[in-house]
């Protein structure tokens, strides 16, 4: 879910829809016989068959506490490299180990029951009657890139820890588990790795493997920076991380959209339908340097000329997709050696695509590897590394979340609409349990 956050008044309103939908995925549980033990239809005095009907007089018995969720945003922005307003908060470092404390403890305050897996993620839960059966969760990062806000990601985990707390003040007890998770590492900062604890609780083997031989700019390895943090002790316990199938029932993310639509439009809840695939690829030329002045123009083979030409084919190949939805960027591109009076012998491009249409991102980044291929051999330069770093299938929200936010907004009277999450989090690796 996506959601403008601009001030108290709204993430109250934003709050209580997560809240609702937290309770609203209990009603899947089945009749039982205890009385002391309500049902979402006995508690909202609705029958769940009306739909979402319930969502009226649940709404009304909910108050969220604003004050002290505002004072923890704030709170938890002081553990931070850089200093106010901004926040920076990397993978392992200190201030992220005290955050993580800050958020271990908070959880404890709730009541919740709290787990840690081998890279830090953490996960808070309130055990439900029919504790067999697989829960329901919500979450977010609290990691932040260098000097960013304080909102991104902490609404996600800290808005879900209060959903629990007004849940709980206001006497309902789930029959389903709800479960509060804090991701490791959404973002890419320290490892070059983006949603690197999600990537992980999906199963994906081949980051299990490379985590373990993997070190950032200090030459820190992963593993000697996770246990520096108290995680990953045992030497392979990584493929630990993996959840299995159907772990979770449903998943729902809190999130500040991170794009402009939203705040542009006035409107309150962005109620995401899809997330949007991204695809990272890296590329490298090689040519023949030379002085800037001594060598004339038909002798060169000029790596940085192919890589510019590289990141003109990029955009041409997004824009004859003929969707809106297809994006590509061409973020990093670097010469060498990067001096005025010599040609480029090496380039390195580093492009980000992006589509809700997987086989038409596919299709583009064919396209840019035929480009990279003629490309080099039309100046007479090696394309020495095509890498695709990452290719994910994109996601589609479930029908029934889309259903449930929206009832919880109209109910609100909150100004809402569907969208395609063109940033993506978490859930998008979550949504791979379905
Ligand atoms: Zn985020």
């Amino acid at each position: 879910m996506s959601l403008r956050f601009c001030n108290s008044h709204s993430l109250y309103h934003l709050l209580l829809v997560l809240v609702i939908f937290c309770s609203i995925s209990t009603i899947y549980a089945e009749a039982n016989e205890d009385p002391t033990i309500r049902t979402m239809e006995a508690f909202s005095g609705y029958p769940i068959h009306e739909s979402n009907s319930f969502v009226t007089n649940l709404a009304s018995s909910l108050s969220v506490d604003t004050e002290t969720l505002q004072k923890r945003i704030d709170e938890l922005s002081t553990f931070s490299d850089t200093p106010a307003p901004s926040v920076t908060r990397v993978l392992y470092t200190e201030n992220d180990v005290l955050a993580r404390s800050y958020i271990k403890n908070l959880m404890g305050l709730s009541g919740l029951s709290v787990r840690e897996d081998a890279v830090g993620n953490i996960f808070g839960r309130w055990i439900g009657n029919e504790a067999e059966l697989a829960p329901v969760a919500t979450g977010s990062h609290i990691d932040a890139i260098p000097y960013s806000g304080k909102y991104d990601g902490v609404v996600g985990v800290l808005g879900a820890i209060e959903a629990i707390n007004v849940l709980k003040r206001s006497g309902f007890k789930p029959r389903r588990s709800l479960e509060v998770i804090m991701f490791t590492s959404e973002e890419p900062t320290r490892y070059g790795i983006s949603c690197l604890g999600s990537r992980l609780l999906a199963g994906i083997e081949s980051l299990a493997k490379d985590l373990t031989s993997t070190v950032d700019g200090q030459n820190i390895s992963f593993l000697d920076a996770a246990r520096s943090a108290g995680y990953a002790k045992e030497p392979n316990d990584l493929s630990s991380v993996f959840l299995k199938k159907g772990s979770y029932s449903a998943f729902v993310e809190l999130h500040i959209e991170q794009g402009p639509i939203l705040e542009e439009e006035g409107t309150s809840i962005g109620i995401v339908t899809a997330i949007a695939a991204p695809a990272s690829i890296k590329v490298d030329f090689e040519g023949n340097g030379g002085h800037a002045g001594a060598v004339l123009m038909p002798n060169r083979n000029d790596a940085g000329l192919a890589a510019a030409e590289l990141a003109l084919a990029v955009e041409k190949h997004v824009l004859e997709s003929g969707s809106i939805d297809t994006v590509g960027t061409v973020g990093i591109l670097e010469l060498h050696p990067g001096a005025i009076n010599s040609i480029p012998s090496k380039s390195h491009l580093e492009i980000d695509t992006r589509d809700i249409d997987e086989k038409r991102r596919n299709s583009v980044i064919e396209k840019i590897h035929q480009s990279a291929i003629t490309i080099a051999k039309n100046r007479g330069v090696t394309l020495s590394e095509f890498k695709i770093v990452n290719q994910d299938p994109p996601a589609l929200s479930e029908k029934s979340i889309i259903e449930a936010v929206e009832a919880a907004s109209k109910e609100l009277n909150l100004t809402h609409k569907f969208m395609i999450s063109r940033a993506y989090h978490d859930s998008l690796f979550m949504a791979r349990y379905r």
